[in-house]
């Protein structure tokens, strides 16, 4: 018998297992760690979320729904999106329900892309990105971003990558795992571009209620989603979920929003892969979009001031760290110390039990910096940063 490695697709064995489970293998089984890796929220979903979940199934609501999700949810999902983005979507047949954006973010790119297509996106990014391109036979282009931006994608940058086999521009923001965000003048140059060259948009907008002030992150900033721009709406699927701001990853729920034959296309690959998403977690998202406002800006809150701690006590260190716009991560640069991001997280495992990413996890663009997820209780914050602390200083001594 032929070795079974040999019979992995082609496709799939070129693809790199993600850097950052990789890391978190290390992590298990290990006491005391604290953990600033995941990018998952320390909440759990508000009670009356996982209420309408539980009465859900205490009414016996077990079955499939319809293949785009329930009618009501996608009725919310078009008013929510409305309200928070501008734009109008058709909740009939413009709104697809999906298991998580990761769901969304797979049937897209398979929807569209054909074998050479290319894709541009800008690194350092979500891990999922690339190889979800390249399972679908596209070609991933990475664009990067840089610390002297803010990690904002700069239009110039874009322009220069765009050639006659690209069809796709993907972006994020905020950005995991920057927490960079887009300055709306910058977000128009590229909506230009996107017309001019022709290309359809995907926007993965999934932190976008998680914005901060530079101030002291309280003041909500306005949020720009490039589908609201002139003539966007009509090229750009847009992408979201409940996964973040609703702390709801494990209901596995994201939807998106796009024009109806791009919509048909997704809906195909989801029909025959997924069938659709779990129904009480539909039933869960309607209770979130109905009633979760309150606590989702409480959550932004606690985050904005997790936040504000992460930064005082990184500058304290003489550790550079930008402020981010968005998402719960901080992206201190940590390339003084004149170790690659991989030895600097994993020392700081071994030697001081916390747990970061290495910024190469998510493209070489994020060499030299490592991410801090700071969806993490106060009091761990405080504990890690001290570790983090007498960590950098030993560093430093060892010169
Ligand atoms: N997009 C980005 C930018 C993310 O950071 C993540 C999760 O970390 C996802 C998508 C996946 O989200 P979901 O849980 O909805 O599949």
């Amino acid at each position: 018998m032929r070795p079974l490695e040999d019979r992995i697709a082609k496709q799939i064995d070129s693809i790199p297992r993600s850097g950052i489970r990789d890391f978190f293998e290390l992590v298990q089984g290990r006491d005391d760690v604290i953990s600033l890796g995941v990018g998952e929220p320390d909440f759990s979903a508000p009670w009356h979320i996982r209420e309408a979940a539980i009465i859900s199934l205490e009414k016996g609501l077990t079955s499939y729904t319809s293949n785009l999700g329930l009618p009501s949810l996608r009725e919310h999902i078009a008013d929510y999106v409305e309200d928070k983005f501008s734009v109008r979507y058709e909740a009939g047949s413009e709104v697809l329900v999906t298991v998580g954006v990761s769901e969304a973010l797979d049937i897209a790119c398979r929807a569209l892309l054909d074998p050479g297509d290319e894709v541009i996106y800008h690194e350092p990014c979500y891990v999922s990105y690339s190889p979800s391109i390249v399972m679908a036979y596209g070609k991933a282009v990475p664009i990067q971003t840089r610390l002297e931006d803010k990690f904002a994608l700069m239009a110039a940058d874009v322009e220069a990558a765009i050639t006659d086999k690209t069809k796709l521009l993907l972006l994020n923001f905020p950005t995991n795992p920057t927490g960079g965000v887009e300055p709306r003048e910058e977000l128009e140059k590229i909506a230009k571009l996107a017309i001019e060259h022709d290309l359809i948009v995907i926007s993965d907008e999934i932190y976008s209620e998680l914005i901060y002030d530079g101030h002291d992150g309280f003041e909500v900033p306005e949020h720009t989603s490039i589908a609201s721009l002139p003539g966007m709406k009509e090229r750009t699927i847009l992408l979201h979920g409940f996964s973040k701001a609703f702390a709801m990853t494990g209901f596995r729920l994201g939807y998106s929003c796009a024009p109806v034959v791009l919509t048909e296309a997704m809906m195909k690959i989801h029909q025959y892969s997924m069938l659709c998403a779990p129904i009480l977690s539909q039933m869960a998202a309607i209770e979130a979009l109905k009633n979760g406002a309150p606590e989702v800006e409480k959550m932004r809150r606690s985050y904005a001031e997790r936040r504000n701690l992460l930064l005082r006590r990184f500058e304290a260190m003489g550790v550079p760290c930008f402020t981010p716009g968005g998402a719960f991560y901080a992206f201190p640069d940590i390339s003084q110390f004149g170790i690659s991001s991989k030895d600097f997280a994993f020392r700081l495992l071994e030697e001081e039990n916390v747990a970061v990413v290495p910024g190469d996890a998510f493209g070489e663009a994020g060499q030299g910096c490592v991410r801090c997820c700071y969806a993490t209780s106060f009091q761990e914050l405080e504990v890690a940063l001290d570790r983090i602390a007498a960590f950098v200083d030993r560093l430093r001594a060892a010169g």
